[in-house]
């Protein structure tokens, strides 16, 4: 049905685990060479090693994506390996809790720059190879929270969420004419080693509140992804995409216990 993607060049930030792991796995299984990038070495050699035994093309890099000159060390590697860039996922982001009466000019500064800053610098960095390849693809993770719904501590979060979605809008119709298109995918709640040790009980709260009764795989939002990166969706573009499950819909707690 879809033009296949199979020997594309991706690029994904924060993909040593999580959203950017199932990104990258989603990817790698549908034929694409994959670079996979975190901060931490060994969480990205073992990331590599999970995907290359299943046989897959990966490659993987270290970056900080708030740092804009390990970015563009991150697409000059990506280009030496792959031979270029089609399709950049901007993945990589944190998300600590903090309240606004005690968060710090600190705290603010590494939530906005990973989250957005480093979202445009690794755009930025990709671009002129996105630009060479004549049909890029940017695919930024951005989430329910900020740009819909709010969850008190993050506030900081929330905000880069929202900032991201305000950036691909501009973007999009600056990189239009070289045929590159960016748009986001706005995950809801999505299993994550990072929710391990939460227990269940907190896991079946979580689920109870999204009407297709269950949290998100990282794979969703992995297909999502691979969805705006086909040649199909070549004429869309500036667009979200909320992947949560209807978790966004209930106007109340009623309305969801009227299902
Ligand atoms: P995660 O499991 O904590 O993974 C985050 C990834 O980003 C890791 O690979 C991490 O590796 C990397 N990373 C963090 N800071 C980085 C930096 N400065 N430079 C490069 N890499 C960096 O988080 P996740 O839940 O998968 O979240 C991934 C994205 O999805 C984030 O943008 C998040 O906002 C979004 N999201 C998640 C959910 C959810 O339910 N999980 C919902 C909505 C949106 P290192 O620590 O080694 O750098």
């Amino acid at each position: 049905m879809f033009t296949s993607i199979e020997g594309r060049s991706v690029v994904v930030t924060g993909a040593s685990r999580g959203i950017g792991f199932g990104i990258a796995s989603t990817f790698a299984s549908a034929g694409a060479k994959v670079l996979i990038s975190g901060r931490d070495a060994d969480g990205v050699r073992s990331a590599v090693s999970r995907l290359a035994d299943q046989g897959y093309e990966v490659f993987g890099r270290t970056v900080d994506v708030a740092d804009r000159s390990s970015c563009d060390e991150l697409a000059a590697y990506a280009v030496e390996v792959m031979g270029g860039i089609d399709i950049l996922c901007a993945n990589a982001g944190v998300f600590p809790s903090v309240r606004l009466s005690d968060m710090t000019p600190e705290q603010l500064e590494e939530v906005l720059g990973i989250n957005l800053k480093g979202t445009v610098y690794a755009v930025q960095a990709c671009l002129p190879h996105l630009q060479s390849c004549g049909h890029g693809r940017v695919i930024v993770t951005s989430s329910i929270t900020g740009p819909i719904t709010g969850f008190p501590g993050w506030s900081h979060y929330g905000a880069s969420k929202a900032a991201q979605l305000g950036f691909i809008r501009t973007a999009a119709m600056e990189l239009a004419p070289h045929k590159i298109t960016i748009n986001a995918v706005m995950p809801g709640n999505i299993v994550t080693e990072g929710l391990d040790g939460m227990g269940q009980d907190y896991l079946d709260q979580m689920a109870a509140s999204v009407p297709l009764g269950s949290l998100g795989d990282v794979a969703d939002i992995g297909h999502a992804a691979l969805f705006f990166a086909t040649d199909e969706a070549a004429y869309i573009t500036g667009q979200t995409l909320v992947v949560d499950g209807g978790q966004v819909l209930p106007e109340s707690v009623e309305a969801l216990q009227e299902i």
